[in-house]
């Protein structure tokens, strides 16, 4: 199946309250176009050269989300137009945001990264790192960002309850948080779900989605 028809079918089939991310990571940009031409507007990379690249190509009504792990050092190279950071996972990074994001007079979304699944590998916040940031009164002095939500992502493994499991996890934190409003914090968000778990994620929860194989084929 092309790319148009990959993408139709996945966003027929989504919850309205649902938002799909089109994950392009390693796809030239003749396949986001392909995307794009679908109707499709909202981008997800996880390099930041890679990323910068294609939104000078490509046209600019696009939303880029950055959804890899992102170095303090490199945050300055995607400032000037990206628009919702998913893995934010420390306050060192969280600083480095708004700082540039106060130089360039740009406001950018972040989620916090929330560490989930059970794998080494993985980034993201413990339970209490969440909480300590959502408290910081150095946060919430921050001008020029906006937590937006959560992200996180689950082990990779076939078992599905294990999966569930960690969703759920991710879920009830979010509902925890939900109900704060102040002027840099509205949780909105729950970013959770790829190719291989969205179905499930959406049962547990999630209002965006992370999709890319299933779209554009495999990597
Ligand atoms: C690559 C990636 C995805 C998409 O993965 P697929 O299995 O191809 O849908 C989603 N989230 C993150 C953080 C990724 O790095």
């Amino acid at each position: 199946m092309s790319i148009a028809q990959n993408l139709n079918n996945i966003k027929s089939s989504l919850p309205e309250h649902v938002t799909l991310v089109a994950v392009s990571k390693t796809k030239p940009v003749s396949d986001l176009m392909e995307a794009y031409n679908a109707g499709q507007r909202i981008f997800g990379e996880n390099k930041i050269q890679e990323m910068t690249d294609k939104w000078q190509q490509m046209p600019k009504d696009i939303e880029w989300h950055m959804i890899g792990h992102v170095q303090s050092n490199k945050v300055k190279y995607m400032v000037p137009y990206v628009k919702l950071i998913h893995g934010v996972d420390s306050l060192k990074l969280l600083k480095e945001i708004n700082r540039l994001a106060v130089k360039w007079r740009k406001h950018i979304n972040v989620l916090l990264q929330i560490y989930i699944a059970e794998e080494e590998t993985k980034f993201g916040l413990n339970d209490q790192e969440l909480d300590e940031i959502l408290n910081s009164e150095e946060v919430q002095q921050m001008t020029n960002i906006t937590i937006t939500g959560l992200m996180g992502m689950a082990s990779f493994t076939d078992d599905k309850t294990q999966i569930k499991k960690e969703f759920l996890h991710l879920k009830s934190l979010f509902d925890k948080y939900k109900a704060i409003s102040t002027n840099n914090c509205q949780m909105n968000t729950l970013s959770m779900g790829m190719s291989g778990d969205y179905e499930l994620a959406i049962e547990c929860g999630s209002t965006m989605i992370r999709v890319g194989s299933s779209i554009f084929g495999g990597r």
